[in-house]
């Protein structure tokens, strides 16, 4: 991948209010709308980088709060950086750190200044303010840092929600100030305020007041159900800039992205492929499956007939029900590559059918995959 000069974002083409754009980075380009398969430690779990690509995947996420504790960041800068030491070339957004602390770390105390909390992994005491967060991400060389929030939890009521909201949008202009501009490298903000239309269109108000290079809409996908998820968008999106990027973080099921990207959304990032890859669970274009049922056992069909997977081109359901069955590590591995590639595949069915300004036909045909439901059984 060859070295680009700025942090940018083009739009190329618009269907309704979806966008079909190229991000360019320090470590390459992006074409959105994109899905960021996430590699928790520094890795795609189970795949190598060369597969991980394979996908059609552009970019992936690296959580700070996994890294921070575990090599450290310092060691990684030392080692040369993420991209040298997880051995993939391309684009890296690394997350703020702050949800992992919400959600993993049992004690805990936020306060204005930042979070203290215990590490999972042995107990050791830490702090993470909105600097460090930003430079950890420095360290780990992310051509991506995302602001420290605080992930308001659901439900919120409107005052706890708007507190909550408040303090994110000051800690994201410390963000700011912190983060370190070099060419190709970005600082994306994230707009808080939970289910309430009004306080979404404030943060984002307050955050383009700071300026970001990409806005992200946070704290969905935690509870609230895709009707409200939609309904927090359709409030937030006309709020934000056109010309910068939009990120629905931790968004989701392929009918969630679909629906987001119809929206106006731009990149995605989610465990849904990987972790589900990991439970014998495989995304189809017709259905969810499950490998592990009895249905599967004598099936010498592929997965999906129309994927092109490696998963898909050489193994029978059978051969996957067995390895899922008998606790065999390829069965992960072959559901990881299926699911990131069918996630993969999606995305660029979507930019092709905004590009030829038929996203409307590509969205009603996806449904009616879906509601096909699986094969038959044999
Ligand atoms: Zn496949």
């Amino acid at each position: 991948m060859t070295a680009t000069k700025e942090f940018g974002f083009e739009l190329i083409a618009r269907d309704g209010a979806a966008r079909r754009g190229r991000l360019t980075t320090a470590h390459g380009a992006v074409n959105t709308p994109a899905f960021m398969p996430v590699g928790t430690a520094g890795t795609v779990k189970g795949l190598l980088p060369e597969q991980v690509a394979a996908t059609g995947a552009e970019i992936v996420l690296a959580n700070t709060y996994h890294l921070m504790l575990r090599p450290g960041a310092e060691r990684v800068a030392a080692l040369g950086g993420l991209h040298l030491f997880m051995h993939w070339p391309g684009p890296i957004l690394t997350d703020s750190g702050g949800f992992q602390v919400m959600s993993l770390t049992k004690l805990r105390e936020l306060g204005e200044r930042g979070v203290r909390f215990r590490s999972h992994v042995d107990g050791s005491l830490h702090d993470l303010t909105p600097e460090r967060a930003v430079e950890i991400q420095h360290l780990l060389d992310a051509d991506i840092t995302m602001v420290l929030d605080e992930c308001t939890p659901f439900p919120a009521s409107e005052p706890e929600a708007e507190s909550s909201m408040q303090l994110s949008m000051r800690w994201a202009a410390r963000c700011k100030d912190a983060f370190k501009r070099r060419p190709g490298y970005g600082l994306f903000g994230i707009v808080q305020g939970s289910v309430y239309a009004a306080l979404r269109q404030d943060s984002a108000r307050a955050l383009q007041e700071i300026g970001f290079d990409g806005y992200a809409v946070g704290g969905l996908a935690i509870g609230e159900g895709q009707e409200t998820t939609f309904a927090v968008l359709d409030a937030t999106l006309p709020g934000l800039p056109a010309e910068r990027p939009r990120y629905l973080m931790g968004v989701g099921k392929p009918d969630d992205i679909v629906g987001a990207v119809r929206r106006g959304v731009d990149m995605f990032d989610c465990v849904l492929p990987t972790r589900s890859g990991r439970t014998g669970q495989a995304f189809t274009r017709r259905a969810t499956i499950n490998l592990r049922n009895a249905r599967h056992k004598d099936d010498p069909r592929p997965l999906d007939p129309d994927c092109a997977c490696p998963a898909c081109r050489s193994y029978s359901r059978a051969y996957l029900h067995h390895l899922v069955r008998a606790g065999e590590m390829l069965g992960p591995i072959l559901l990881t590559l299926h699911n990131l590639h069918y996630y993969q595949e999606l995305m660029a069915g979507l930019r092709d059918a905004i590009e030829s300004g038929r996203l409307a036909d590509f969205a009603a045909g996806f449904e009616r995959q879906q509601a096909e439901g699986d094969l038959s059984p044999t």
